[in-house]
């Protein structure tokens, strides 16, 4: 038996001999182009176009005529000489010398992944989503959302918080209300994770600074642009804090990294999508209060309501916000506590309303965070009143009950984000296999 001595490094799809001279690239023929005596052969590898021209008198698999024998969505392996072509992406192109075809496609792409943009409905977008995910803007989506998470990770991680991963399967919701998927569990019920937050509490009773990347599930009944029922929630939890500003400061300085990490790593696909990103100074703070007051003030909107901010008032807000303070982000605090969870914590100076805080970014609401309780009694008296029975939160009540910090966090939804960076109108285009209430598959 041979021993594995590790794994052939390549980058992006392609390897480079030392002298620069050389290269083999695997991955996809994107596209052919019959030129007679020779062609071109445009290899679709993990992150690029690579434009290869193939003669066919000096191409070993030639002599079998690429024309026929190579097709769109074939697998090959080319390797051949590396030629400066300035008109060429990536500033060159490849002289083949062979042609491995390691694979064949048997059908054409349900729509044409080769055009400059898929020009279909977001129905058939999302019904061929194996294909048209190989389309170069598409993919550059979620390249741009290994980025965003690759850079939440990295930054936490540099501050000390260690990921977690916690059950997805609970015996009950964390944040109540109706939108639980509920589960048989061996005759059990039991119900899909709608946030880890009852967990992350618990870690940050283990190790202090704790953060996830994770699937929540939440049952929304109508389809909204802006809701999917499962999307992925960067969470993160913080102990030791002396206020919610805290987490505030934690949050701005963190989305400062990631929009810097994408300018660093990810301009190619930044730049195929056409994305402006926006400059984080100073986030403007305005109380849940002052700004219904605003809204009623600037934009005539009646104050009243149901203790939330309703979609026209997220985008009214950042209207304002970028207005008067040139922000593209507004942090809205001091919910009222009636509209907030058992484990918010309350204002000692105006008890009406919760430690808690919104991000709200491009006008939608991107994050919900805010400072926790953290002193025993004080969790079991709220329960009381809110008319919870704490016999049932037993398990969560032992992290009180043996000691917790003062600590609170935040859930930022990565489609979220993503959509709102990248002008998306639908959070689908940002999600690659989106849940709503009439698609579960593919
Ligand atoms: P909304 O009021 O917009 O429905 P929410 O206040 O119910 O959201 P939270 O419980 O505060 O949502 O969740 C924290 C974050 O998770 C939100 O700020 C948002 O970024 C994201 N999020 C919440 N629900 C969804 C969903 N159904 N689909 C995608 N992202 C979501
Ligand atoms: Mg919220």
């Amino acid at each position: 038996m041979k021993v594995i001595e590790g794994i052939r490094p390549i980058k992006e799809g392609i390897r480079i001999n030392d002298n620069n001279q050389y290269a083999e690239a695997e991955g996809f023929v994107h596209r052919v182009r019959d030129m007679g005596k020779f062609s071109f052969i445009v290899l679709r590898t993990s992150r690029n176009l690579i434009q290869c021209v193939v003669d066919s008198e000096k191409c070993e698999i030639a002599k079998t005529g690429v024309g026929n024998g190579i097709n769109e969505g074939d697998c090959v392996r080319i390797t051949g000489i590396k030629v400066i072509e300035p008109r060429a992406e990536g500033g060159f192109e490849i002289h083949a010398n062979k042609i491995e075809k390691l694979s064949q496609a048997y059908a054409q792409p349900p729509v044409n992944i080769t055009k400059h943009k898929i020009d279909s409905s977001l129905d058939v977008l999302l019904e061929n989503r194996p294909v048209t995910l190989r389309h170069p803007k598409e993919r550059a989506i979620f390249k741009i959302q290994e980025g965003i998470v690759r850079a939440f990770r990295e930054f936490l991680h540099e501050h000390d918080f260690t990921e977690i991963h916690t059950p997805k399967t609970t015996s009950a919701g964390a944040e109540g209300g109706a939108n639980i998927f509920k589960l048989d569990y061996f005759g059990q019920s039991a119900c899909l994770a709608q946030s880890p937050q009852l967990y992350k509490q618990t870690m940050v009773g283990v190790f202090g600074r704790v953060f996830e990347v994770g699937p929540v599930f939440r049952a929304e009944k109508h389809n909204t642009t802006r809701h999917l029922n499962e999307y992925i929630s960067l969470d993160v939890e913080m102990g030791f804090i002396n206020g919610m500003e805290d987490l505030m400061n934690l949050e701005v300085l963190m989305l400062r990294h990631i929009i810097q990490s994408l300018k660093e790593n990810y301009s190619k696909e930044l730049d195929m999508l056409k994305a402006e990103l926006p400059d984080i100074g100073n986030v403007p703070v305005y109380k849940f209060k002052e700004a219904k007051e605003l809204l009623a003030k600037e934009y005539n909107r009646k104050i009243g309501g149901n203790g939330d901010l309703d979609p026209e008032e997220e985008v009214l807000l950042c209207r304002y916000a970028k207005e008067k303070h040139d922000s593209e982000f507004i942090f809205i605090t001091h919910f009222p506590s009636s509209r907030r969870p058992f484990y918010a914590m309350d204002d000692a100076d105006d008890p009406g309303f919760a430690l808690s805080f919104d991000l709200l970014f491009r006008g939608l609401e991107i994050t919900t965070g805010g400072q926790r309780i953290h002193d025993y009694n004080a969790q079991v008296e709220k329960m009381q009143r809110m008319g919870l029975d704490p016999s049932e939160f037993k398990h969560y009540l032992l992290i009180h009950k043996h000691g917790m910090p003062p600590h609170g966090g935040f859930g930022l939804g990565l489609e979220r984000l993503e959509m709102q960076l990248l002008g998306f109108n639908n959070i689908r285009y940002a999600s690659l296999f989106p849940r709503d209430v009439k698609r579960i598959a593919p």
